[in-house]
Parts: structure tokens; C-alpha cells; sequence
């Protein structure tokens, strides 16, 4: 795929880049080499200095930048102008919080002083994706910044006027030249910039093919990645659950981002007991969402990223149905232009046919009746994924279970699965490996220095 700007709403190419030369990118490497050597050693608060200042300008940009996402990937424009709020979040969070995450560790041993000093890696490596254009990137970049390394983002190829606006935010934030830079490359380079010896460690999010691609070749050359994969995150609904609330956000989780989030709910499992409801109620709901342009704000569904999504989408939902599924709502692209797909509710899918727990990246929910909280668990964990997961109930010793049971990096108790900058982030099992966000995501691209220092000998040597 060439690197360009195509608006999903209306598929018109608004501009096209060439890709960075072999040279060009050797330039940026080894500029991002020589900035490394000298931003590590700045302050704690020089560093949170300029983070602060790119949280100010997202703030103050916040509409201009929204619209950018709009307009490259097609998500409604209040989602837009929410994203680039919370990317200000992230950067003061570690602005705020990076000298604490990163402080020298005592530890008492038999040695006179023993310590864990966190220290940078060196220029990292971000092949990002399009779908939280803005977010993904920043809580990469906060933490890998403050934390002493520089950056390197690969944006995905549909993005690139949003990648080089973040490129620009910190630059403008006063960060040095080669402290964060874009480059302008297809997936086919990634391979090249991995393996040279400048570059330190990687770190993917997107899909479960291109996470196994960058982590083979990495695992070559011995560095460091984290991965943030794909997902296909239960939700579950018990009989003791405020109804009301459980159903509003069961259709808010599956279709924020048009169904394009990696934690949003894509399998709805349900109580015997309560099934009929929720299912009569989560039709109503989501058959009621205004598909439209997503600059207008009042538009609940936008346009799906590119035409190669609607196309996988409905594939998928054509072979639920080859394989026994019923469609309650939906189930095809609207009249109208661009990637659109309409709001789509399956049931009666077939436990053992492979779309029941592949990754569905579109508004398109799956409906499971469950006997029972074991019976609503196992469905739950069969999945290839294990990224987020969501339970409804308000019995005690239920929630005890989810928590213990439940195969994911999270549980959310009555409540939709969130990325918030204070809590750990990140998946088990085919959805990837390491943490963003929090201490823990800092933590995971410095090297964790152990210092030991033998007994002083305070012998008088001089009589
Ligand atoms: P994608 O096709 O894997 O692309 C993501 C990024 O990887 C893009 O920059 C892409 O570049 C690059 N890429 C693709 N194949 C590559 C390869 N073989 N080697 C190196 N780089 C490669 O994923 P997407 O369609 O953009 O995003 C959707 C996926 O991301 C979903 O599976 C979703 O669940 C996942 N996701 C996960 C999280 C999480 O936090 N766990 C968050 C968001 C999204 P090009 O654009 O140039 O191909």
C-alpha cells in the first residue's frame, strides 16, 4: 500500500508521499544515534518541561488535530477531539510522574550499598497503527521520552499527515532534533531499521501477523519489543447486573472507534435467565445508531478506515452465516459511499466455527446465551486473545471468579474495558506481550541496571 491520505467517507485520495530513500533513512538514524547521546543525560525536569509543553499544545490544537484523524481514518469528530485530550493526559502523567517510576531502587543485601538504576535504551523503534491515530503514538512516546530514549515512529501507511503532526508537536515542545522523529516508510523497511545496530529495541501495536513478523526479526538481532496485539474481548452479562447500564455500554464498547478498538467488547455473553432481554434491548440500541459523516457530531458511526476493512468485515459476517449465524440487525454496507458498514448483530453462531473467536474490527457484535458463570468463563477464554474482558454483576463471589478466571490483562467489574495512563495496559495469550502505561510501561524500554557496591574498607592504610 503507498503512503497516502484517502478520506474513508468519501475515498478520495487527498495526498500521496514518497517513502524516505535508503539514504534518507540512514540520515534520520543516525541523527536519532548522535541526539541519543546527549538527551540522556538531560534532566528529569527539562524533560517534563517539554512534555508539559506538547500536553498544552494538543490541548490547544485539539480541534485542528481532530480533524486531521477525521479526515485520514474516519472516526467521529468528538471521538477525535477526546483522543487528543487524553494524549495531553498521558504526557502529564509522566511529565508528573517519570523521576518517581525511574528512581534508584535500594535494596538491602550483604553488600555496602546495593541499588536498581533504570536507564535508557536508545532510540526505539514505534510501528503504530491507525485506528487511535494520535493515542497509540503518544502513550509509546510519553514514557519512552521521559524515560531518556528517543524515538522512531513507522506510522501506518493511512496515516502519514497524522504522523508527521505528532512529529511536529515536539518538535514545536522544544524537544532536540532526532529526540522524535516520523518516518515516512511502507512495512517492507521495517526490516532494514530493526536490525540496525542504532536502533535498540521495538515496540508494534496492530495485528497478530505483522507483531509476529517484528518480534522474529528482532528475536535475531536479541532486542527488546513489546507487542500490543489484536483482540476479541468477552463481555459478560449476569443475571444480578443493572441492566440498564449493561446494555448502553455493551453498545458503546462494541462500536467506539466504528468498531475499529482492539479492547472493544466483540463477544457478548450472556445469561440464560436474562438473555432474551438484553438481546431485545442491544438490537433496539444498536439498530438506532446514526450512521453518517463522522465531521458531524452528531453522528454515531463513521465511515470503517479503509475499503479492505469493509471487505474483511463482511466476509466474516457472510461466513457466520455459511456457518448457521442469524442476522438481527444489519449485516451489510448502506447505501451510500465510502467504507460504511452498518451496525450488525449475530446470533446462533456456532461455537466451533473460527469466526466465533477471531478478531471482528467493525461494528458487528456476537451474541452468546450462557448457563451459568463456568459455562459464561469457558466460552469467554476460548480465543486465540486475551487482551481486555468485562463482566457484569454485583454477587461478590462472581466477581471473585471473573477476576481469578478470566484469561486477559484486565478485568473490568461493571464497567467497559479503558486504557487510563495510571494502569498498567496490555494483553496475554496471541495478544501480545509487555505493558504501556503506568510504571510498568516505562519501566519496559530502560535497562534495569543492578549496582553493587562492596563494604567500604575504612582501614587507616596511611599509620
Ligand atoms: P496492522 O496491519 O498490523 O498495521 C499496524 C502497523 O504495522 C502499521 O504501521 C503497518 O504498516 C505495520 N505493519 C504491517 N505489517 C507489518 C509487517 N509485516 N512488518 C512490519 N510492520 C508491519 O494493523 P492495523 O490494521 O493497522 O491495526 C489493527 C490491528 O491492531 C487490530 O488487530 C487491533 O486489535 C490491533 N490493535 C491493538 C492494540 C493494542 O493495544 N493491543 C491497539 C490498537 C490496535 P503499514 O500500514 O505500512 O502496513
Amino acid at each position: 500500500m503507498g503512503i497516502a491520505s484517502i478520506n474513508p467517507a468519501t475515498g478520495e485520495t487527498l495526498k500521496t508521499f514518497e517513502a524516505l530513500s535508503g539514504e534518507q533513512i540512514a540520515e534520520k538514524l543516525q541523527l536519532a544515534a548522535k541526539t541519543f547521546r546527549s538527551y540522556r543525560h538531560t534532566s528529569f525536569d527539562e524533560r517534563a518541561l517539554m512534555m508539559m509543553r506538547a500536553a498544552e499544545i494538543l490541548e490547544s490544537d485539539k480541534n485542528a488535530l481532530a480533524k486531521i484523524m477525521t479526515t485520514e481514518m474516519g472516526k467521529p469528530i468528538k471521538a477525535a477531539v477526546s483522543e487528543a485530550e487524553k494524549c495531553a493526559w498521558v504526557c502529564r502523567y509522566y511529565a508528573e510522574n517519570a523521576q518517581h517510576h525511574l528512581a534508584d531502587q535500594i535494596v538491602e543485601t550483604n553488600a555496602g550499598k546495593s541499588y536498581v538504576k533504570f536507564q535508557p535504551l536508545g532510540p526505539v523503534l514505534a510501528v503504530m497503527p491507525w485506528n487511535f491515530p494520535f493515542w497509540q503514538v503518544f502513550r509509546f512516546a510519553a514514557p519512552a521520552l521521559m524515560a531518556g530514549n528517543v524515538g522512531l515512529l513507522k506510522h501506518a501507511s493511512n496515516v502519514p499527515q497524522c504522523a508527521l503532526a505528532i512529529e511536529e508537536i515536539f518538535t514545536r515542545a522544544g524537544f532536540p532534533q532526532g529526540a522524535f522523529q516520523t518516518l515516512l516508510i511502507g512495512s517492507a523497511a521495517v526490516e532494514g531499521i530493526l536490525s540496525d545496530e542504532r536502533v535498540a529495541a521495538a515496540t508494534l501495536t496492530g495485528s497478530e501477523p505483522a507483531g509476529r513478523s517484528v518480534a522474529s526479526i528482532a528475536g535475531k538481532q536479541i532486542k527488546k519489543t513489546v507487542l500490543e496485539l489484536g483482540g476479541s474481548d468477552p463481555f459478560i452479562v449476569m443475571p444480578s447486573a443493572n441492566l440498564d447500564e449493561a446494555v448502553t455500554t455493551a453498545v458503546k464498547a462494541r462500536t467506539i472507534n466504528n468498531g475499529q478498538s482492539c479492547i472493544a467488547a466483540k463477544r457478548f455473553i450472556v445469561a440464560k435467565e436474562i438473555y432474551e432481554e438484553f438481546e431485545r434491548r442491544f438490537v433496539d440500541e444498536m439498530r438506532a445508531l446514526r450512521i453518517g459523516d463522522p465531521m458531524e457530531e452528531s453522528t454515531d458511526i463513521g465511515p470503517l478506515a479503509t475499503p479492505q476493512i469493509v471487505n474483511d468485515l463482511e466476509e466474516q459476517v457472510n461466513k457466520a452465516v455459511a456457518a448457521g449465524a442469524r442476522v438481527l440487525t444489519g449485516g451489510k454496507r448502506p447505501d451510500r459511499p465510502g467504507n460504511f458498514f452498518e451496525p450488525t448483530v449475530l446470533v446462533d453462531i456456532d461455537l466451533n466455527a473460527p469466526v466465533s473467536c477471531e478478531e471482528i474490527f467493525g461494528p458487528v457484535a456476537m451474541l452468546f446465551p450462557a448457563s451459568g458463570i463456568d459455562e459464561a468463563i469457558q466460552i469467554a477464554n476460548a480465543t486465540p486473545f486475551g487482551l481486555g474482558s468485562s463482566a457484569w454483576t454485583n454477587d461478590a463471589k462472581e466477581q471473585a471468579q471473573f477476576i481469578e478466571e478470566l484469561e486477559a490483562g484486565s478485568v473490568f467489574i461493571n464497567g467497559m474495558v479503558a486504557s487510563d495512563p495510571r494502569l498498567p495496559f496490555g494483553g496475554v495469550k496471541h495478544s501480545g506481550y509487555g505493558r504501556e502505561l503506568a510504571e510498568f510501561g516505562i519501566r519496559e524500554f530502560v535497562n534495569i541496571k543492578t549496582v553493587w557496591i562492596g563494604a567500604t574498607d575504612n582501614t587507616d592504610q596511611t599509620e
